[in-house]
């Protein structure tokens, strides 16, 4: 008797047997058709074997094995298999959720006529499930389905009649966007010739390096200051892939920043097939780059943290790209953190990764200065000198504005040389609060604990957490009080402040209000390389990637808000933030400038990136992680629990935390304790911190934590395990 046993996307971490008398090993990895209690459902065949713990009256035959489409390799398998278990998430989800949805459903015309689709747009995948009312279950499935990929034309149109609706309120919100279907990115391409830079000498030994790693597992920490020309060690690393016969995969943080790049990939390699795969795709899209990416057809395939799991069959060499950003790491569901299933891939595929970045995560340098991975360093900017980076302390001084008299100087002068500055707040809207100086009431959201955030253009208060927005009241909500103070500042304020403050300056802002719209960011883009924008006011979507060359000038404002917090990674992510904005500045060949405006000017943090040292940065501040025992040092796992009164989820806590003592004692665990936001979206959260030095052991304890947890019943609370986790 042939049985197969298949994953399922359900939540429950066994799978499934079922008779197959026609299926043989060779299938293992392919799609299958199978009944499922009444209904039927698409899983894949992880093993094919000969006996079942089922009962064989109880076993039941298959539908049908689907091979319309290549399967997954063994080792894609076992990328999954590893995933799953690392992350304590359903095997049979972690399968089904990485395959393109059109491989997911069991009845599919593939002929359909498909023109175009729905996607999120860089606000709407911004959007988490929290920001959306709790009981508004229609908008939560379909935010769920958009995160991920397009809803193209057709399964739109089999929506009801709410769904659409609800589709029209996302579009009003610039949530989501229409957009045609595409065609291919290269031949926009194709028209410019390659034009490649002679590598200079600290570039020729990294890929050097590379490429006499290629073939082996080795993992690279490629530490390059900005502006540096890692993009170009990549091209070459991939270029001696190429020639090898294999495929490369080069992962990205953003979505927004494929496009540019996929163009210069594209130009850079005229004859290799290039796909793309992330969020941004239409389902047919998405498909036809899966399946080119599993047949072999396309060569460099470029993508964001999913295309960890894309099947490559000639996988040669993986990039990661600004490996310390957060968006690798998936922050509900399947936490998996793509930077580290990419370093996992690379060893069971015996291939060279190489994480490139101006500042590594802690994880990443810690294993690169003990020697688990080789450091390749790219100390030199390349066309101008690395900008000049000050501190203007604002202890002493009336801010006009919240803005210092130097960085009001340095804006005019630029303004005067005709050059560009950005002045950089990491907060959208007008002012983060506001508030009656009379009674002391301030706008707080009856939802979170959180305060709601003045936009003043739309006279909103809104939340940033759970999406509610109400109509700014015209007086105190408590006293009556007619004068409502705005606290704080953000962008809107900034630009305002800025407009009064130089009546004739071109200023653009840029934040997620203001570039929800697909093609508004292209559109600002042009404006900036023009030269039709003297100031720009932007959060860290301006932070990333961005090559503007006529930018000479960057002031920071309010970075302190970050240097006192709870996270112990706080420090590390400001960091990596300030750097990469202050990398913005004088990409042109000019000399950039960076003022930080700060009431801790000698703050260690700021002394270090006024010298623009991350290795005495990151060391002193492994030597207190180290002290206090927290990672890298240390492997952690955060169980988090959210019920609608939070005595409820700290008494499943208290119930986890009995549960793991008994299972090992040498495990430590923290006290349960409400979460940094301990309500949001109109829930109670609270979770509770475990950690080991050793992950072997750590491992073993979550497994058997897992499950004495599911079996904990009678609870009101959700509850979800995040391994390694990066927000606390
Ligand atoms: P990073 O990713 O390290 O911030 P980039 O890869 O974006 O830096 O490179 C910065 C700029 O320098 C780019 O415009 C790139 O084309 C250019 N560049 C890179 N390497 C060289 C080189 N060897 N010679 C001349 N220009 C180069
Ligand atoms: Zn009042
Ligand atoms: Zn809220």
């Amino acid at each position: 008797m042939t049985i197969i046993r298949v994953a399922l996307a359900v939540p429950v971490d066994s799978l499934f047997d079922y008779r197959a008398d026609r299926a043989g090993p060779g299938d293992i990895g392919q799609r299958v058709l199978v009944p499922f209690g009444k209904t039927s459902a698409v899983g894949v065949i992880m093993d094919v074997t000969s006996a079942s713990t089922v009962p064989e009256h109880k076993l039941r035959h298959v539908l049908r094995v689907l091979r319309d489409a290549p399967r997954l390799s063994r080792e894609d398998l076992r990328l999954l298999e590893f995933a799953a278990d690392y992350y304590r998430y359903p095997l049979g989800r972690a399968v089904m959720e990485t395959l393109p949805a059109r491989l997911r459903r069991t009845k599919d015309s593939p002929a359909r006529k498909q023109t175009g689709g729905y996607l999120l747009t860089v606000a709407g995948a911004a959007l988490t499930p929290a920001d959306l009312p709790v009981r508004a279950s229609i908008q939560h499935r379909l935010l769920e389905r958009l995160r991920r990929g397009a809803l193209d034309s057709a399964e739109a149109r089999r929506l009801s009649r709410h769904e659409r609706g609800v589709l029209k309120r996302f579009l009003d919100r610039g949530w989501i966007e229409w957009r045609q279907a595409v065609t291919s990115p290269r031949s926009a391409a194709l028209a410019e010739p390659p034009a490649t830079p002679a590598l200079n000498s600290e570039q020729t030994a990294a890929v050097d390096a590379i490429r006499s790693g290629l073939g082996a597992y080795r993992p690279f920490l490629l530490l390059g200051v900005t502006g540096s020309g890692k993009t170009e060690v990549y091209l070459h690393a991939i270029a001696a892939a190429l020639a090898q016969g294999q495929q490369a995969l080069l992962l990205v943080p953003e979505i927004a920043l494929t496009p540019q790049l996929e163009t210069l990939v594209a130009r850079r390699f005229p004859g290799a097939r290039i796909v793309s795969l992330h969020s941004g795709l239409t389902e047919t899209e998405r498909l036809a780059h899966w399946l080119a990416t599993a047949n072999g057809q396309a060569r460099i395939i470029l993508g964001t943290r999913l295309a960890v799991f894309a099947p490559l069959p000639d996988l040669g060499l993986i990039v990661v790209d600004e490996e310390q950003d957060g968006s690798f790491k998936q922050s509900d569901g399947f936490r998996y953190s793509a930077r580290d299933l990419a370093v996992a891939r690379a060893r069971q595929r015996n291939i060279p990764v190489v994480l490139g970045t101006a500042t590594p995560a802690f994880e990443t340098y810690h294993n690169a200065v003990t020697s688990r991975y080789t450091m390749l360093r790219l100390t030199q900017r390349i066309g101008a000198p690395p900008p000049r980076i000050d501190c203007v302390d604002t202890r002493n001084q009336k801010l006009a504005d919240g803005l210092s008299s130097e960085l009001l100087a340095a804006l005019r002068q630029r303004m005067e040389a005709g050059d560009q500055s950005l002045v950089f707040i990491n907060r959208r809207g007008y002012a983060p609060v506001l508030m009656c100086r009379h009674c002391g009431w301030i706008s707080g959201c009856h939802r979170c604990s959180a305060q709601l955030v003045l936009h003043l253009r739309e006279r909103e208060l809104r939340c940033h957490h759970c999406g509610h927005v109400a109509p700014a009241p015209a007086g105190c909500p408590g006293c009556g009080n007619a004068d409502l103070s705005p606290v704080g500042q953000g962008t809107q304020r900034v630009e305002e402040a800025l407009a009064r403050q130089f009546p004739s300056a071109r200023i653009l802002r840029i934040d997620r209000d203001t570039t929800s719209r697909r093609l508004a960011w292209p559109a600002m883009r042009g404006r900036i390389e023009r030269r039709e924008v003297d100031i720009l006011v932007g959060t860290q979507i301006l932070a990333k990637g961005h090559d503007f060359p006529h930018l000479n000038l960057v002031g920071v404002l309010n970075a302190d808000s970050r240097l006192y917090s709870n996270d112990f990674r706080a420090a590390e992510h400001l960091y990596a933030l300030l750097t990469q904005v202050a990398g913005r500045a004088g990409r042109g060949g000019a000399r950039g400038q960076v003022l930080i405006q700060t009431e801790f000017p000698h703050h260690p943090l700021y002394t270090a990136l006024v010298r623009q040292d991350f290795q005495a940065f990151a060391e002193s501040a492994l030597a207190e992680r180290q002290q206090a025992g927290f990672p890298p040092f240390v492997h952690q796992a955060l169980l988090r629990a959210e019920a609608p009164r939070l005595a409820t989820a700290l008494e499943f806590l208290d119930e986890a935390a009995r549960n793991a003592r008994s299972l090992d004692a040498q495990i430590a665990l923290y006290d349960p304790v409400p979460a940094a936001m301990p309500r949001r979206a109109g829930r109670e959260r609270a979770q509770l911190l475990v950690q080991s030095a050793s992950r072997p052991r750590l491992r073993d304890f979550l497994s058997a934590w897992h499950g004495a947890l599911s079996a904990i019943r009678a609870t009101r609370a959700r509850w979800s395990l995040d391994v390694d986790p990066i927000d606390f």
